[in-house]
Parts: C-alpha cells; structure tokens; sequence
C-alpha cells in the first residue's frame, strides 16, 4: 500500500493508494478544499477518485472539511463510538470558518469489530482501533505491514495513562512505523 501525505498547515492528511487511491485519513478546516485539491494533485492523486474519509477524531484540523469533502462525492466512513462526537465539531468553529456541519443519514457506519472486513474490500489489510487519550473519539488505523496512523495520539514521551494504554494497543497489534497527525513518521 503507498502512502501518501497530502497535508497542508502543519498538519498530515495520508491517503492509501494502490493502483488508485483508496482512503482519505483526515482532512482540515472548513475552507480549505481547494488546499487539499491543491496537495492531492502535487502528489498526483485526483481528489475525487478517492472513495472513502476517515477521521482519526472529531477536532477541526481533522474532520473540519468532512462535509465540503463529502460533496465530491467521497464517502464518509464513521466508527460508531465516534459519532456522539460529530456535532462538537461545530463548537470550534467561528462564523468566519463558514462550517459545514457533517450530515449524518448519509455515511458508512461501521463498528471496530467490522473494520477488517471492510478495509479487506478496499484492498487494504488492517483494522481500526480505539486509541483514547488525546479525545474519546480518537481512532487509529494499523495495517498488517505495520503502519499506524494515530491522529494526535499524545506521543509516548508526553502521554498520560490513558494514551499510554492506547500506545499499548498499538504495539500489540504489530505498529512499527507511526504516522502521526502532526510532524514526521517515527
Ligand atoms: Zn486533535
């Protein structure tokens, strides 16, 4: 699986592609579609053509697009311990930021239990796991070939209890090569 980052103001949005791409992880502030379009073609990837969103967690550097993104055509992909989470994202956001609330009737809800199965049918060999700690919503997606994509999963150096649990599971399930929200691959 090729990754790839299509991130923008400091912050990493990855997308996993084979032969075309395949999901989105995470995608910024409202406003900020034509950035990620912009990233997308640099990288030569057509926006578009992706078929599913993840959000690792509900915070405006990560979800805030999902809606603007939604309308492309991209599916968004919701873990169910997550959507009580959805509608606090527009208590971050100012007028100004021109928010587009995330619909809820029209995404793909799926339990974690389900992830495997689901990724299988993008190609994708993983599963997604509950990582608390820097939100209870946070999510994080390992693929069998050991990377892990864990949002802002507070780094092991800095975390408290209940992130350094979450960094637990991680490893458990064979993460080798973090993919962090923020900052370089370590
Ligand atoms: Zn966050």
């Amino acid at each position: 699986m090729n990754i790839v980052n299509v991130g923008y103001d400091s912050t990493n949005y990855y997308v996993l592609a084979d032969t075309r791409p395949r999901l989105l992880l995470d995608v910024g502030w409202p406003g900020t579609l034509p950035k990620l379009q912009h990233a997308c073609k640099r990288m030569g990837i057509n926006l578009a053509e992706i078929p599913y969103l993840l959000a690792t967690h509900y915070h405006p550097d990560h979800g805030g697009l999902a809606q603007e993104v939604k309308g492309l055509g991209i599916k968004l992909l919701v873990i169910d311990i997550q959507i009580p989470f959805i509608p606090t994202l527009a208590t971050y956001m100012k007028p100004e930021n021109h928010y587009v609330p995330v619909e809820m009737g029209n995404n793909v809800t799926l339990t974690l239990a389900e992830s495997r199965k689901f990724l299988e049918t993008l190609g994708i060999k993983g599963e997604i796991i509950s990582t608390p700690g820097h939100s209870d919503d946070s999510v994080s997606l390992v693929l069998d070939e050991g990377a892990a994509f864990t949002g802002d999963l507070t780094h092991p150096m800095m975390a408290d209890e209940v992130s350094k649990a979450s960094w637990g599971a991680v490893r458990a399930i064979g993460a080798k090569l973090i993919y962090p929200g923020h900052g370089p691959v370590w």
